[in-house]
């Protein structure tokens, strides 16, 4: 079926083809030739990435009175960033429409220039319902020669607490109007809305309710709560090339993550409800810009928000509803794409896990949280791949080149090669080649440590040298050159501490004790506790050393992660505050990359793929809004 066949008017018809859009889809299917012939009320069922929006915008605008300046249609949004995106989208399919306007309205942005655009004349306009109340209350908007009231995702309106604006606005409206209702789902009080507002509402589905695309295909990797982090990094940095959207519960946790991200130098920002509207808006443009690969965000922040390509939806936590679900995954696999819906989840969630397999009826795939090897490779091709395709600018570079063929004569097509790849390859290898596995293995000691093997260590330092469960933890694994995770159950006495491992790392603790560390002045001693964790401090009573050490305290030599003067390894001192939780630290634009580098090229493009060009990633982020064009 074409456009033509449904019966869309030219100027409309040439819009749509310029957009690129080839036939209706089964939403437009049956709203087009409906809405376009006969005055009704109308209730639809349907998802976003459904071509709703041409759906409703399409059949509208062929019914509009241009040589008419009154408002003629309202279309009522949840959110700011849908009310924009909507109004984009009528603009566009309006190309050719002579004599029409169309103006968002919407609150956190200036009153002043939304009130001139109305006074201008437009015939439709896309609003939130708490900005368009405080318009009419101003006596600025009319809505006394609206011929249609289109309500976008009307569930999510509800439960944003719009439920008695919408009464308000509704009862503004003249009762001839027609109303076109869409949502996602059905609740009660839509329900309550059709029945109190419409008149023989004519009723479309498209698809059943709750199915998913297609081809999106739905993964859950299995971690302990505390892992969601690292596997999300792990993810991300398995997927070089992620254009995604990252779902947490709440506000404070989608800060929570998207600070974390940056800090370890991923392309990534925050989108929630906390944030003022022009912080909203940058965010929203770096990420349609794909300055941004990773937008965290609530489901209401992100609600019927239409960006293209995003490859990956990941649910940091799964929602409260399977709807929601839906929701969440519908950023992806659009417009016939591909997709690929990550959920991150804990054993107490398996069971959600199944209610959406049996509400969507389609199957999660179960897969392993990469390992480090996985990730080194799949890093390593991205590399290659980018190595291969990267653009030479010849005239620039040309003036180097003899000197660096010189200098790199002795070397073979195969060396070459393999330096510049371990270039790259060396920093990252060295960074995963112990991280930890983030899998729940059956029969493990806490279901997240390998085998569940593990040895317990006594070593004879304590809170006497200013050590806590924590900085213990990262000193000894920095010691032992391991990731923190790897020493664990570590329990701080006052002059001596004991922590467990998997003991396939046993050799890296007892080696502590032939290179000579010292702590403070004092050599570093480890033994092989003979008692499990349960028994507590009770292990090492015959320890004798406990009483010789109050000297110790006090000494102001605790431990605080960068003072290690006295910490002679002889080998990878601990860096202070750097975290590393797994997952290679990625270099961030304008830090200047790696300690390590040896060059002075900037690793900004280097691997890991990070294409934020902006310089304000980061912690400026907050700083340099009000540039936006929304
Ligand atoms: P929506 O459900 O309105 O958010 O639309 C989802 C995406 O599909 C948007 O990017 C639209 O531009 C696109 N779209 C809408 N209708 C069509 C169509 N008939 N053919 C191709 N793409 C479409």
């Amino acid at each position: 079926m074409t456009f033509q066949e449904i019966g869309l008017n030219a100027d409309l018809l040439k819009a749509v083809t310029e957009l690129g859009f080839e036939s209706p889809t089964p939403i437009q299917q049956q709203t087009i030739p409906l809405l376009s012939a006969q005055k009704t009320d109308l209730v639809a069922l349907a998802q976003t990435g459904t071509g709703k929006t041409a759906a409703f915008g399409l059949p509208m605008l062929s019914l509009i009175n241009c040589d008419d300046k009154n408002t003629q249609a309202l279309i009522l949004a949840p959110t700011r960033e849908l009310c924009v995106q909507i109004t984009n989208d009528i603009k566009n399919y309006s190309k050719y429409l002579k004599g029409f306007s169309c103006t968002a309205i919407y609150g956190g942005a200036r009153i002043d220039g939304q009130i001139k655009e109305i006074k201008r004349g437009v015939q439709v306009i896309v609003a939130t319902p708490g900005r368009l109340i405080d318009m009419i209350e101003r006596r600025v908007i009319s809505l006394k020669t609206v011929k249609f009231v289109i309500l976008d995702e009307a569930d999510e309106m509800l439960n944003m607490g719009f439920k008695d604006d919408l009464d308000i606005i509704l009862k503004e409206t003249p009762a001839d109007k027609n109303t076109w209702l869409f949502s996602a789902t059905m609740p009660r009080e839509v329900d309550r809305i059709a029945k109190n507002y419409m008149t023989n509402p004519k009723e479309i589905t498209t698809g059943k309710k709750n199915e998913g695309a297609d081809n999106l295909e739905h993964i859950y990797y299995l971690v302990q709560g505390r892992d969601r982090y690292l596997a999300l990094k792990r993810i991300a940095d398995y997927y070089p090339e992620i254009f995604g959207i990252v779902f947490c519960r709440t506000k404070a946790e989608t800060q929570e993550v998207a600070d974390g991200l940056i800090k370890d130098g991923y392309s990534a920002d925050a989108l929630h409800g906390d944030l003022s509207q022009s912080q909203r808006d940058f965010v929203m443009k770096r990420f349609r810009s794909r300055s941004l690969q990773m937008l965290v965000a609530t489901d209401v922040a992100a609600r019927g928000i239409d960006v293209n390509d995003v490859t990956h939806v990941i649910n940091y936590n799964l929602p409260e509803d399977v709807e929601n679900y839906t929701h969440r995954t519908g950023r992806t696999a659009r417009a016939g794409k591909s997709g690929i819906a990550i959920a991150i989840i804990t054993p107490k969630d398996t069971s959600k896990i199944k209610d959406i397999e049996r509400i969507l009826k389609k199957q999660f795939v179960k897969k392993d949280v990469p390992n480090g090897l996985d990730v080194c490779e799949k890093q390593l091709f991205n590399l290659v791949h980018k190595l291969h395709n990267v653009e030479v600018k010849d005239v620039e570079i040309e003036s180097f080149l003899p000197a660096i063929y010189e200098e790199l004569k002795d070397l073979s097509k195969e060396e070459l090669i393999k330096r510049f790849i371990s270039e790259e390859f060396n920093r990252f290898h060295e960074y995963y080649q112990n991280a930890p596995d983030l899998n729940i293995v059956k029969g493990s000691v806490d279901g997240a440590f390998g085998n569940g093997r593990t040895t317990r260590f006594f070593v004879n330092m304590g809170q006497m040298d200013g050590f806590n469960i924590n900085s213990l933890k990262d000193f000894m694994s920095d010691t032992a050159k391991l990731h923190p995770r790897m020493v664990f159950n570590v329990d701080v006495k006052s002059s001596f501490s004991f922590f467990e491992t998997e003991s396939k790392f046993v050799d890296n603790f007892m080696g502590i004790n032939s290179q000579d560390v010292e702590f403070n002045g004092r050599k570093i001693s480890l033994e092989v506790s003979n008692r499990k964790m349960k028994d507590g401090g009770g292990e090492r009573k015959s320890y004798s050393g406990g009483g010789e050490r109050k000297s110790y305290g006090g000494s102001g030599g605790g431990y605080k992660g960068g003072e290690r003067k006295s910490y002679g390894s002889g080998g990878g001192g601990y860096k202070g505050g750097e975290k590393r939780e797994g997952g290679f630290k990625r270099p961030r634009t304008g830090d200047g990359g790696s300690s390590s580098e040896k060059s002075g090229f900037s690793r900004e493009k280097s691997f890991g793929g990070s294409r934020d060009k902006d310089k304000s990633a980061g912690g400026e982020k907050k700083k340099s809004f009000g540039k936006s064009k929304f």
